[in-house]
């Protein structure tokens, strides 16, 4: 496979963002992150406004001494360049009515997820561009790491080059909130989507049932509750060897186990067939993310997770899934644990 190219602080040039008015659309995780590391890459903050409804996230930018506007059309009209950072779910809405119809022809929309490009579901001009800067850390991170003088990973793409200038725009854009410090990765909306997706919907969902199985035949065969949910998670083991896992390396990691440990692991998974959980896999990235099956069917599912109690498919799917054995002994363990957990 071709590897990716990586685009650092030597690739981007801040004097193509001069003069431009920079709308931070959301000022929550990412965005009140990378609005303050832009400011601190020396975007003037008269050129930086903060889109937001009346609320504490507006306060929080203003107590920053951001500039904030409350009327989205009208900060739309001064946008040369509009970071889209407010949850993916509410973005269609909230962009194709509040600033499509208003923001200027030239535009540069930066987008820090694919999901809503990649399935088509924001309305931009062709002769807008459109990028995307998409951290691969949490918004408090991009910020510490930023004011540590740390870079942190993060993908970037042109997905539509309206002015021809899409791929420096958005280089500079990825290097003013902090981005390119320790390489940006090029990548893509299809790219980032599929990735995201596949992980939810079919890596994490397979880890899941994998440690419901084993809990339960351990469980079958007389292992106490307590010693079951210490051992598999609640000690943080795993959290640590995927630690390690990052630091050092996925196989190399396994180093730091007992010798005993290591047979059984790299013996074990080598001996596994894989063939029909691939095609498992390869059902679920072509027939259900990349063909937008998913996206049609969660599309009309996603106004009831707004609803209480039965009548939110997420309750339920809770209910069902804690009712297994797992579910059923972390609440007996945590219960009786409390004070000490
Ligand atoms: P948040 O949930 O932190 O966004 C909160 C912001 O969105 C607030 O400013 C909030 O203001 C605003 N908002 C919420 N609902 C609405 C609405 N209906 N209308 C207008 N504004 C609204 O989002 P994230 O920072 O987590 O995500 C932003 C983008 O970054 C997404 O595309 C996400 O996929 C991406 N991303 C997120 C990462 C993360 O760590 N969370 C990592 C990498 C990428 P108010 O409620 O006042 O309107």
């Amino acid at each position: 496979m071709p590897s990716a190219k990586i685009y650092y602080d030597s690739d981007a040039d801040l004097d193509l963002l001069k003069g431009k008015t920079i709308v931070f659309l959301g000022f929550g995780n990412q965005g009140a992150a990378q609005a303050q590391n832009l400011r601190d890459s020396g975007i003037p903050n008269e050129s930086i406004i903060v889109a937001n409804r009346q609320d504490s996230y507006a306060e929080d930018a203003k107590s920053r001494g951001f500039n904030v506007e409350h009327d989205f059309p009208k900060a739309a009209k001064v946008a040369d360049v509009l970071f889209l950072l407010i949850p993916d779910q509410v973005q269609p809405r909230v962009f194709n009515e509040q600033f499509a119809p208003h923001i200027k022809d030239d535009a540069v929309i930066v987008i820090a997820s694919g999901y809503n490009v990649f399935y088509k579901l924001l309305n931009f001009k062709p002769t807008q561009d459109v990028v995307m800067v998409a951290p691969r850390m949490i918004g408090s991170s991009v910020r510490s790491l930023y004011e540590k003088g740390k870079g942190f990973p993060c993908f970037v793409s042109v997905e539509q080059d309206g002015t021809g200038k899409g791929l420096s725009i958005a280089l500079a854009l990825s290097r003013a909130i902090g981005a390119t410090k320790a390489g940006a990765i090029a990548s893509s909306a299809r790219e980032e989507t599929a990735m995201d997706l596949f992980a939810e919907q079919a890596l994490w969902p397979n880890i899941i049932m994998l440690f419901r199985e084993a809990f339960q035949v351990l469980q079958e065969a007389g292992c106490s509750d307590e010693a079951l949910c210490y051992e598999m998670w609640m000690s943080k083991e795993p959290a640590e060897i995927f630690e390690r896992a990052a630091e050092e390396g996925f196989i190399q990691q396994l180093k730091h186990h007992s010798s005993v440990s290591q047979f059984g692991q790299l013996n074990g998974a080598l001996k596994l067939d894989g063939s029909a959980i691939r095609n498992h896999f390869l059902e679920i990235l072509h027939n259900q993310v990349l063909n937008g099956k998913f996206c049609q069917e969660f599309s009309k599912i996603e106004s009831d997770l707004e609803k209480e109690g039965d009548e939110n498919p997420l309750n339920d799917l809770y209910k069902r899934s804690e009712a297994s054995e797992l579910g059923q002994a972390e609440k007996r363990v945590r219960a009786r644990l409390a004070g000490l957990l």
